[in-house]
């Protein structure tokens, strides 16, 4: 993905398939394409002004540092909720959730 930003220019995914990044549905598929987008999300040097990105634009689809959006949504709640900045929230908890963990905030 290209995004405005210096940071972006260091994303681990710039040469990834953006499919991965934008599955579509809960098919099989979609759900091998997430966890092959959150392994490359998980060795990018940039996965904190990612998810800050995604936070404060309110991005609605796809993987952004590791997140789908449900994750997003739930950490905006949370950031509304405790006044929290983006920051803040992204080192206690968004930037080292597991697959597991992330499978567990499906809808
Ligand atoms: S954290 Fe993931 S989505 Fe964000 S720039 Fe890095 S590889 Fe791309």
């Amino acid at each position: 993905m290209k995004i405005e930003g210096d940071w972006s220019n260091s994303a681990a995914c710039l040469e990834a398939d953006p499919e991965l990044f934008f599955p579509i549905g809960e098919s099989p598929t979609a759900q091998r394409q997430i966890e092959e987008a959150r392994e490359i999300c998980a060795n990018c040097p940039v996965r904190r002004p990612c998810l800050s990105f995604a936070l404060k634009t309110n991005v609605q689809y796809g993987i952004w540092a590791g997140t789908v959006p449900v994750e997003r949504a739930r950490l905006r709640k949370r950031m509304t909720i405790l006044g929290a900045k983006p920051r803040r929230l992204i080192k206690a908890k968004a930037v080292r959730a597991t697959s597991q963990q992330a499978k567990e905030l499906q809808p």
